[in-house]
């Protein structure tokens, strides 16, 4: 089977929500994922014709949605930081955000409860900042001062060095260059001795490390550079699109069509055909078979590879997943005014329950996270009632240490209500009238999740920039990837900055010029 190289295309000056000129070379974009949808965005902005076959009846992949009884739920991430990403995506294809999403700065960004009662407020407010952690540790404002210059600094050398741009080739990543901003920022020093040069108190150490597990990791297993984390949480803010998380696939499926991308729906790829070194077509569930002249997977990268290639990506076994996440959505009749939009319960004893998830075990007094959108947005509940999100980290499936959801999720939920009840959520039980829980089991049935994990391969040093699977297949020159399990990793930002880097790749590479 061969399929004939159609003629490169130079990006066209008419706008784009013109058709695409037939010889333009087309891609064929494997998921509707935030990953995928803002990479056919940019592929399309670049002159690509491009299809998008989402298994799902809808646009986001994790990023989704759950309606009942009236509430609607986001299903996956509930934080949106580093916002700048998202805009400079629509910004790039010269459409306003403005259009499409409203986007609410929240104050506090969240609060932090601690296992002694206190709490404190995450917010952007500087004046309020200092005041807060003043209570917390009397004396610690201009060490958390300090904190934000050191971290400001990891922040630029992370992002300009290594996260936002391509890194497939050796060179790029290992130079000298890199390595002495790494050494002289102290980096790859472990994060909570770093913290610890900043903060006596454990509370303070906690709530300025835990950021690592965004991206499934231990905050007592990271280097110093993931504190570009709480940083990026306090500089830039947090944000939340009116309508929900899911708004925001939403928006970009909406702007994907209106520019001339085809998005098909319900449409599963099952494998790949391969031809003289390269994928010749894409075969779906259905039988049916679509030509490749392109292919851009969004879906898992490790299931890619395994599942739809029929090969496993080198040395995967020895790969670290991230850990994964218990998910409760519980839609309630009444209103709950002492929580926040986003609040994080610590565990008296962080450390252990950290080390439980990564070992494998779901931790005795685990961390939670509750989520309240209908603080922000009351149209995401009926009146009077609200839309209550608890995620807990869990592990994910180790090898010869799988757990049985289907056992464990249903005690885990009773334990999680009486937990959540002693914590304030006065007789909750009593006032839910939809609920749905969503397991590692979930993540591996409805995302082909490897492991069942959350957050895709972890971000251990070893495991990104140069180390992370490349946003090309090696040797099938028409196969790329984008989303959370190539480079540079999970979370909305990271998506985003993969979609832009692969398809500046795919530009040069095909000799399409931006
Ligand atoms: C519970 C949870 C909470 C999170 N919280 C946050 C947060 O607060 N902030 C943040 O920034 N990030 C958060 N994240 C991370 C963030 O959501 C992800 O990194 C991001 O959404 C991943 O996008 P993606 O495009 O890489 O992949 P996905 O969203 O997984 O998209 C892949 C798409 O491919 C489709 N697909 C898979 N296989 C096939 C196939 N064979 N045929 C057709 N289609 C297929 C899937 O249906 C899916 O739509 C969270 C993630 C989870 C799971």
């Amino acid at each position: 089977m061969t399929t004939t190289r159609a003629r490169s295309l130079r990006r066209p000056a008419t706008p784009l929500a013109s058709a695409p000129a037939d010889s333009a070379r087309h891609v064929t974009v494997i998921g509707a994922g935030l990953g995928g949808l803002a990479a056919a965005i940019r592929l399309r902005h670049h002159g690509f014709r491009v299809t998008v076959l989402e298994r799902h009846a809808h646009p986001g992949g994790r990023c989704g949605l759950w309606e009942s009884a009236g509430f609607r739920f986001d299903t996956g991430p509930t934080l949106l930081l580093m916002v700048d990403y998202l805009r400079g995506l629509f910004a790039e294809v010269g459409r306003p955000i403005e259009r499409y999403l409203e986007l609410r700065q929240l104050d506090p960004n969240y609060r932090v409860h601690y296992a002694d009662g206190t709490t404190l407020d995450i917010t952007s407010r500087l004046n309020a900042m200092l005041e807060g952690i003043e209570r917390i540790e009397p004396g610690a404002g201009p060490r958390f001062l300090r904190f934000l210059s050191e971290t400001a600094h990891l922040y630029r050398i992370g992002l300009d060095g290594f996260v936002d741009r391509n890194v497939h080739r050796r060179g790029d990543f290992f130079n000298l260059r890199n390595a002495g901003l790494l050494l002289r920022a102290r980096a790859m020093e472990q994060l909570q001795r770093m913290v610890r040069r900043y903060f006596a108190t454990e509370k303070l150490q906690h709530t300025f490390s835990f950021q690592s597990l965004y991206l499934g990791l231990s905050p007592f297993d990271s280097p110093a550079i993931y504190s570009l984390l709480p940083y990026a949480e306090v500089a830039g803010g947090l944000y939340f699109p009116m309508g929900g998380m899911h708004a925001m696939p939403r928006a970009l499926a909406r702007l994907a069509e209106e520019m001339g991308v085809r998005i098909e729906y319900g449409r599963d790829v099952e494998s790949f055909e391969r031809a003289d070194g390269r994928i010749g077509a894409v075969i779906l569930a259905d039988g049916s078979r679509v030509e490749a002249d392109l292919v851009l997977a969004n879906a898992d990268l490790p299931y890619v590879y395994e599942t739809l290639l029929g090969e496993k990506y080198p040395r995967i076994d020895r790969f670290d997943f991230s850990c994964s996440a218990f998910l409760m959505y519980l839609g309630v009749n009444r209103s709950y005014p002492e929580l926040t939009h986003h609040a994080l319960v610590v565990p008296r004893d962080l450390r252990a329950t950290c080390d439980a998830i990564f070992s494998g075990r779901v931790p005795d007094d685990p961390a939670y996270y509750i989520c309240n959108p209908s603080k922000t947005d009351p149209s995401l509940a009926p009146p009077g009632s609200e839309n209550i999100y608890v995620l807990v980290p869990v592990p994910s499936q180790l090898p010869g240490r799988e757990i049985d959801w289907s056992i464990r999720g249903p005690r885990l939920e009773a334990e999680m209500l009486d937990r959540l009840e002693r914590f304030g959520l006065t007789d909750l039980r009593r006032h839910i009238v939809t609920r749905r829980t969503f397991t590692p089991a979930d993540f591996a049935l409805e995302f082909s999740a490897t492991r069942g994990e959350a957050f895709g391969l972890a971000h251990g040093i070893d495991q990104v920039g140069y180390f992370r699977p490349h946003n090309r297949h090696p040797r099938l020159g028409n196969l790329y990837f984008v989303g959370q399990s190539t480079h540079p990793g999970c979370g909305i930002p990271m998506v985003l900055i993969s979609s832009r880097l692969v398809v500046e790749r795919m530009a040069e590479e095909q000799g399409v010029r931006p």
